[in-house]
């Protein structure tokens, strides 16, 4: 028996066109390595699709363009172009007409100019979670380990400038925060206690802690459920 993976593209009901992604004979599987497909081979059919897919969404873009944005007549086809993308998993080159107008008016479209960045945001993500937790190099290797293969997209000073930017947004989205201080409260609780913290040097003396703590009396008997709960155990 054999498997086919088969990208099946219809118009109006009817199948333009039809391409084999990847074929498998199907056999049963002697060690748990060769049960379902492997990591890589998962990545190569996932890159493929999208290498049917993602050029049909790029024609569109070129499409918009048929119309000119100054005048608004017809404009003409002028040239061919590649433009790079980065999915969270592959990388494609598109192809991508260019348009031209009487009126001077020209355009040539690119992922970039359309949404204003290249990258894909799943990948951003993967990108400036990592980076925040790792060195950047080793972010680098953490995805090209992910990936499969050393990507461009993936490389230190990109994971670096991801981390960055997320991170600065981050800030200005907590800055802007506002601290709730609706639900006044009759009651107010402090806890406060001390002890003594001995010093790492053994010589010198030690010296007293003070820990206080403020809470409402909602709040209070929710700890105290919790508290009670957990001893109840
Ligand atoms: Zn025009």
């Amino acid at each position: 028996m054999k498997l086919e993976i088969i990208v099946r593209k219809v118009e109006k009901e009817k199948v333009v066109s039809e391409k084999l992604i990847k074929e498998v004979e199907v056999k049963m599987a002697k060690t748990i390595l060769d049960l379902g497909f492997k990591h890589k081979e998962q990545l190569e059919i996932i890159g493929s699709i999208q290498e049917e897919y993602i050029p049909l969404q790029a024609n569109m873009i070129s499409n918009k363009y048929e119309k000119c944005e100054k005048c608004g007549g017809k404009t003409r086809k002028d040239g061919m172009h590649y433009s790079n993308y980065h999915n969270s998993l592959s990388d494609h080159k598109l192809k991508m007409q260019g348009h031209a107008c009487k009126c001077g008016w020209r355009k040539k479209p690119s992922i970039h100019g359309e949404y204003g960045t290249n990258v894909h945001p799943d990948l951003i993500k993967m990108q400036a979670v990592l980076g925040a937790k790792m060195p950047y190099k080793e972010a680098e290797e953490t995805l090209e380990k992910i990936s499969c293969q050393r990507r461009s997209v993936n490389n230190h000073v990109k994971i670096a400038e991801a981390t960055n930017t997320v991170g600065s947004i981050l800030n200005k989205v907590k800055l802007k925060e506002e601290v709730d201080v609706s639900g006044d409260t009759e009651h107010l609780y402090m806890y406060v206690d001390g002890g003594h913290v001995k010093n790492k040097d053994r010589k010198k003396r030690s010296f007293e802690a003070l820990l206080a703590a403020v809470f409402k009396e909602d709040s209070y008997s929710e700890s105290i459920k919790k508290i009670s709960r957990l001893q109840n155990m």
